[in-house]
């Protein structure tokens, strides 16, 4: 029978990852020193790439000789916060009872990081088929920064592996594709005035809202009309507003309003021509603004954009990652990661690890112990000669 729960090693680095605080806006350090401590001792070469603060490092390592090639274990060091979540323990806990791992990061993503460092003897001593990296990145969850300064310096150091696994919760099963996330913040800028003399003012709440409704007009489009890729949960590109602000009392024409949006694209769609469509959308609604006064009218920034990921069936990860998995199934997943960003860079991914995102971000996010059980099993595959990659 086939074991259902890891290693103790493998379960202890998991729960040991977890116990670290490594919400996004707090500094990973601890978490890199306690990963790159156990990885000299072993003797593998690793590479900290910094962010400008110094307070957050990615980190990556080559296990095996320094060959072309070779496969990527991607993860995200960094997690969401759990403010004003109801938790029935410490998030911090890492403890294990009722067949879970729990904690936040367990499934997002600390227990494939766990179990990817505990193999790292075991790796050492197979004499490995091709080179193994590690690639922990910072920042992942606010918009995938962290990884582009890895892959940069990957590039910049002559690095090019030839596949890469980024080990986000789906399961276990190889996700082959997933929408892109691009954010935008829209500043409205209007004129103040008592709210008696509003026809003499401009209104920025108005102003935002027009244009809140041109973002959800859009998305109720893509719901009717597509296009549509079988296969998502939502099959079709997505338009959401998060968040608005705006106003100072209730008798004063408010002068400034913000709102964050998103698009969600599929693999092929354009989220530049998105974008494209409000600010051609807000120019439209700015004369009768800047017919009251010239200094009004609409600004936007970007907040984050990560790109859609679609890998073929017969590329290389995503052989490696069937074959690892045991089974031909594969799925596709709703979240953005950071495999996209590795396609960019020429490298053949996939999205395979364990636990499901529907228990990530949440309040007692966990992960079972036999999806723990089922990564480990896959990953021991790497060492077998068929791998190479
Ligand atoms: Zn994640």
């Amino acid at each position: 029978m086939q074991s259902v729960v890891p290693s103790p090693e493998g379960l202890a680095w998991a729960q040991r990852l977890v116990r670290l605080d490594t919400v996004s806006e707090h500094s990973n350090l601890e978490l890199i020193e306690t990963i790159a401590d156990h990885l000299r001792t072993l003797g593998v070469p690793l590479r900290l790439t910094r962010d400008e603060s110094g307070r957050k490092a990615n980190l990556f390592a080559t296990l095996g000789a320094p060959r072309p090639g070779g496969v990527i274990l991607s993860g995200h060091t960094d997690t969401v916060p759990w403010d004003g979540q109801v938790w029935s323990e410490d998030p911090l806990s890492g403890s294990v009872h009722d067949g879970r791992l729990w904690g936040r990061g367990s499934a997002d993503m600390k227990g494939f990081i766990g179990l990817v460092v505990a193999r790292t003897r075991a790796w050492l001593e197979a004499d490995l088929p091709l080179p193994l990296h590690y690639a922990f990145s910072y920042d992942e969850e606010v918009g995938c920064f962290g990884v582009r300064h890895l892959i940069a310096d990957l590039k910049d150091a002559g690095i090019a592996p030839a596949a890469c696994i980024v080990g986000e919760p789906t399961q276990m099963l190889p996700a082959l594709a997933h929408k892109g996330v691009h954010r935008w913040r829209c500043c409205v800028k209007g004129r103040a005035a008592h709210s008696s003399l509003a026809p003499r003012a401009v209104n920025a709440i108005e102003a935002a809202a027009r244009l809140v409704t041109v973002v959800a007009d859009m998305g109720e489009r893509w719901r009717r009309e597509g296009p549509f890729q079988h296969g998502f949960d939502v099959p079709h590109s997505t338009a959401a507003v998060g968040v608005i602000a705006g106003g100072i009392a209730d008798n004063i024409v408010p002068a400034d309003c913000r709102f964050n949006y998103e698009f969600r694209e599929l693999p092929g769609s354009d989220a530049q021509a998105m974008q494209a469509e409000v600010r051609a959308a807000a120019a439209a609604l700015e004369p009768a603004m800047q017919a009251v006064d010239p200094a009004t009218g609409f600004a936007f920034e970007p907040i984050c954009s990560i790109p859609a990921f679609s890998a073929d069936a017969d590329e290389p990860a995503v052989r490696l990652a069937r074959r690892l998995a045991g089974g031909g199934e594969t799925t596709l997943v709703a979240f953005g990661t950071e495999a996209g960003l590795f396609q960019r860079a020429g490298i053949s991914t996939v999205v395979c690890g364990p636990g499901s995102i529907a228990q990530a971000h949440q309040a007692d996010e966990y992960v079972t112990l036999e999806q723990l059980a089922r990564c480990e099993a896959f990953l021991d595959g790497l060492r077998r000669p068929a791998a190479a990659c």
